[in-house]
């Protein structure tokens, strides 16, 4: 794949190198410590080029990019969102992104990120419970129980100690498989026969559905007092999943309001209603729970910090994993100018 005498060789991290990566530092530790790459990126949120994703929207799905840049590093993912994939035996969210030198603006890391991406969704997660559910929860319900819930359930686990699962699915095989996966993993599961009953002594519910509408996976009579929720599929206009009299009881916690307002639970609120930034809280600048009976929301879109966070922490594996595949991706001859040369050189050789 690649050609030694040249330099300019870009690490890349296969969808293989990336299952035996994870594998090889174990799916716990490798989720305890992206979290700490990404609350380390959120800590210093102010140094970041912040944008909300550049979204093209189509009848079935989305496909956006996702730009972020610490003036050092610049990292961005390209991904998709589309609920009617599974019906045809595809991914709802695959990805794959990069990350740049700024100096040079050439390129450090390409990387598979569809992985990644339910792995830094789910410590992204888990980092918004440590902080904002009760201290003492223990089970979490599950509802939607497609390629995302098992990073769920293993990184609040890892995180947060959760060691109950209640899971629903409208479709049983997903909650089965999903069941099958943690089997073994020291967390107690159950496969419930509606969301009404998954929730029940749920101190956590996470919400993971994929659905391209307004749909009500939660009703307002579903959430008691106490409960932290963790909304993760409503991640684009017109796709939500809580009933909005939650949205009205809740504390809403969000990564870049700007964002989440066009793609977040919160599309349903007006454009001013009051939401605290998740690194705020990190940071100790704003407050997070404020007593055991509130109900608080993380309205979870993803964002590209995130990414970067995980394109980091990827990258600082490489040395000592050797996981990685050079990729001749950036045409550099010796004579910067002589591109044109280059190419008739290669002509020469043949
Ligand atoms: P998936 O298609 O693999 O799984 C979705 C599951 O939801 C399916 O098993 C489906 O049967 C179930 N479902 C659909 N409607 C339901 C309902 N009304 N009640 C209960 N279950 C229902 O999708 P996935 O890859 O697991 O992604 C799930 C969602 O998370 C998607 O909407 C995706 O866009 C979103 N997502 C968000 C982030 C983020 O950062 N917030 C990151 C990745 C994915």
């Amino acid at each position: 794949m690649s050609n030694p005498s040249r330099l300019a060789i870009v690490p890349f991290v296969s969808v293989d190198n990336m299952m035996k990566l994870v594998l090889a530092t174990g799916i716990e530790r490798f989720l305890t410590e992206l979290a700490a790459y990404i609350e380390d990126d959120f800590r210093r949120w102010e140094k970041f080029d912040k944008t909300p994703r550049v979204a093209s929207h189509s009848h079935d799905g989305v496909i956006e990019l996702m730009p972020t840049s610490d003036g050092q590093m610049y990292g961005f993912k390209y991904v998709n969102g589309h609920p009617k994939n599974a019906r045809t035996g595809k991914q709802t969210v695959t990805a794959f992104g990069m990350l740049a030198d700024v100096g040079s603006g050439y390129p450090m890391l390409l990387t598979e990120m569809t992985i990644l991406t339910a792995l830094r969704t789910a410590a992204t997660s888990a980092l918004a419970a440590r902080l904002l559910a009760r201290k003492d929860a223990r089970t979490m319900a599950i509802i939607g129980n497609g390629a995302q819930a098992e990073f769920q359930a293993v990184a609040f686990k890892a995180l947060l100690g959760i060691d109950r699962l209640r899971l629903f699915d409208i479709d049983r095989t997903a909650s089965e498989k999903c069941a099958g996966n943690l089997a073994g993993m020291g967390l107690d599961v159950a496969i419930c026969a509606s969301g009404q009953e998954a929730v029940e002594g749920a101190d956590i519910i996470t919400t993971v559905t994929a659905d391209k509408q307004y749909a009500t996976i939660l009703t307002d009579n579903m959430v008691g007092a106490g409960v932290h929720i963790n909304a993760v599929g409503g991640d684009c206009p017109g796709k939500t999943e809580l009933h909005r009299d939650i949205l009205l009881r809740s504390a809403i916690f969000v990564e870049y309001p700007p964002q989440t307002r066009i793609e977040g639970e919160i599309q349903q609120l007006p454009a001013d209603y009051r939401v605290t930034e998740l690194w705020e809280v990190m940071t100790g600048a704003a407050p997070g729970r404020t007593s055991a009976d509130e109900i608080t929301l993380f309205d979870s879109v993803g964002f590209a910090i995130e990414d970067f966070s995980a394109l980091r922490y990827v990258r600082d594996r490489l040395a000592e994993t050797g996981l990685y595949d050079n990729l001749d991706l950036l045409a550099d001859p010796d004579e910067p100018r002589d591109l044109f040369g280059m190419l008739l050189r290669a002509q020469a050789d043949g």
